[in-house]
């Protein structure tokens, strides 16, 4: 049993994981621990989250390790994007310095299955250099950060889809440019390749059902799928569902759920 009373459950969020722990966690331990998850700021409005929030930044691992003692907090579940790999490794070394239990909460990653023309890249850097190969007319959905490293490209034209529309104009030579928030169904997946001529699709190997169906609306289509692998998430207890960390918070508490 952790020593203090009302011991803090730090979950650092973003994801639609990270809302289902945490909307769990208060239902089932408010009266034994403050919930409060960890936002990075940058969606604008982001989705309602049960218990505290609090917003930005830690400053990097030794500022993380610093704020997680003085703020008391017990356990951290890191269940960021994964592909939110500075995070990640940040929280990995502040729980090590701090010594405080970590869990890393991760959804499984998608699998090419029969009928799927996957194309895996290391990064968008790779990708970039693959992509001219594989098509003329390019669904990109992997996040509006990294764009950049597609900005070379010519006599390709892409249609970036983006949960909200960004700050700046796109550094694309030629792009149209959809905003819708996810989840995505496979009927409008479809009308999606098919009215923009789409001829490959790029994206990240996020996982979960939310943006599935553009995966099986490109095998529908016969279009390949040029997908960037995770990056190596850092070592320690993982699990894949808010399920499994509910009960690997009341492991640590001493009790189930
Ligand atoms: P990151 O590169 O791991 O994070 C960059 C910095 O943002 C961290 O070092 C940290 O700043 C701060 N940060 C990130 N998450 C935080 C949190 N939950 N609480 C407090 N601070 C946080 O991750 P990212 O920039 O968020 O995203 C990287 C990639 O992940 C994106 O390109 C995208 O592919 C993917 N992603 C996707 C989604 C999605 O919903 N589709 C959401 C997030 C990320 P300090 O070092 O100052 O602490």
């Amino acid at each position: 049993m952790l020593d203090s009373e009302r011991p803090m459950l730090l979950i650092l969020g973003g994801t639609a994981e990270a809302r289902a722990l945490a909307a769990a966690a208060v239902k089932h331990w408010s009266d034994d621990l403050r919930v409060v998850t960890s936002l990075a700021g940058r969606t604008r409005a982001p989705a309602a989250v049960a218990g505290e929030v609090r917003t930005g930044g830690f400053g990097g691992a030794e500022a993380m390790a610093e704020a997680l003692s003085a703020d008391d907090v017990s356990l951290v579940v890191d269940a960021t994007h994964p592909f939110a790999a500075n995070i990640s490794d940040n929280a990995a070394r502040a729980c090590t310095a701090a010594q405080i239990p970590r869990l890393l909460l991760h959804r499984p990653a998608w699998r090419a299955g029969p009928g799927d023309t996957w194309i895996e890249a290391a990064d968008m850097a790779e990708a970039a250099a693959l992509l001219p190969t594989l098509g003329r007319c390019c669904l990109v959905t992997t996040g509006v950060q990294e764009l950049a490293a597609l900005a070379g490209i010519q006599n390709m034209r892409f249609v970036v889809r983006l949960v909200e529309r960004p700050a700046g104009p796109l550094p694309l030579v030629d792009a149209a440019l959809v905003i819708a928030r996810p989840p995505h169904d496979l009927a409008s997946e479809r009308t999606l390749i098919a009215d923009h001529g789409i001829d490959i699709l790029l994206t990240k190997n996020a996982g979960g059902d939310a943006t599935a169906a553009k995966l099986r609306a490109a095998r529908e289509a016969g279009i390949p799928v040029l997908m960037i692998r995770r990056p190596p998430p850092p070592a320690g207890d993982t699990v894949e569902t808010a399920a499994d960390a509910l009960n690997w918070i009341g492991d640590q508490l001493g009790g189930t759920p």
